[in-house]
């Protein structure tokens, strides 16, 4: 996979280097390029930036630069051989980020990234790009950042560990929060290592029993309990048909019942509770 990551502040991109993604990098699965924005201005003080239409604080980022440096990113990519660029552009007005967004992204062979700072970047910077190609504007969550470069190594770094052969073990994702299949929707429940007990605080014994059907049952409720309890929004969600007996009893002792549409909301009592 390619990756293209234009931005006013190219060493902020630094992590990109370390760890699972600069494994990646040097292993050859990921082609990551930074470009400096402003090495397409052209004035003396390599200005990014000018005062909104319409009055209003703050400034917004010019067209020209934006333009000047994805054409050259892009006509680098195609001369090395890269196809079907994705425009990936960080902003808390996009669509959530979500597991699904970083499974869809990783089946790309190129995202470029328009990490902006400042009150954003000029509209019609994506309105012309997605003349040429699929524009997606993204949001880590609702918070405001002052930049997109932090978003930029969030959805990479989610994006790069669902790539064939950039995880040692291709099962390590299957299980995780939010994994498409039996855990979907899901959070993952706790986990554990060596040694058997710390500080007096016992592994749960399920664990160390060697029964990988009561093992999985294990994990399965304790998913259930910690998604019920952090994120009753995702089992309300939830398709029912995803649940078997024992989720239904145990969301059941969690004070959650179908609705007649038979999906599941905890029952008032417990709200109150
Ligand atoms: N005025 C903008 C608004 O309210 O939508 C906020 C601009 S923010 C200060 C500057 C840049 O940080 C954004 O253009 C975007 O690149 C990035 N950013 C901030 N919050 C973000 C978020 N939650 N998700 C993704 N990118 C974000």
């Amino acid at each position: 996979m390619r990756l293209d990551v234009v931005t006013i502040f190219p060493e902020y991109l630094e992590p990109l280097n370390v760890s699972l993604v600069g494994k990646a990098r040097a292993r050859g699965q990921l082609d990551v390029r930074v470009h400096d924005l402003r090495h397409w201005t052209y004035d003396r003080h390599s200005t990014v930036d000018d005062t909104p239409y319409g009055g209003g604080p703050g400034m917004v980022m010019k067209t020209e630069p934006w333009g000047d440096a994805l054409d050259s990113a892009i006509a680098d990519g195609y001369e090395a051989g890269a196809r079907e660029p994705v425009l990936v552009v960080p902003t808390p007005s996009g669509r959530p980020f979500t597991q699904e967004v970083a499974v869809a992204l990783a089946r790309q062979p190129w995202l470029i990234f328009t990490p902006a700072r400042y009150e954003g970047i000029d509209r019609r910077v994506m309105d012309e790009y997605a003349t040429r190609m699929p524009v997606h504007e993204v949001s880590i969550g609702d918070y405001v950042l002052a930049g997109g470069e932090a978003a930029v190594l969030v959805i990479t770094e989610a994006v790069a560990r669902l790539l064939p052969g950039v995880l040692g073990n291709v099962e390590s994702h299957q299980d995780d929060s939010f994994a498409p299949g039996a855990m979907e929707n899901l959070l993952e429940g706790p986990v554990y290592t060596k040694p058997p007990t710390w500080r007096g605080h016992p592994v749960p014994d399920v664990l160390t029993s060697g029964h990988h059907g009561k093992i999985a049952r294990w994990r399965r409720d304790e998913a259930l309990r910690r998604t019920a309890r952090n994120r009753p929004d995702l089992i309300e969600r939830c398709d029912p048909v995803a649940f078997d007996r024992k989720d239904r009893e145990v969301l059941s002792i969690l004070g959650w019942a179908p609705e007649p549409d038979g999906r599941f909301w905890r029952r008032p009592r417990d709200v109150e509770e």
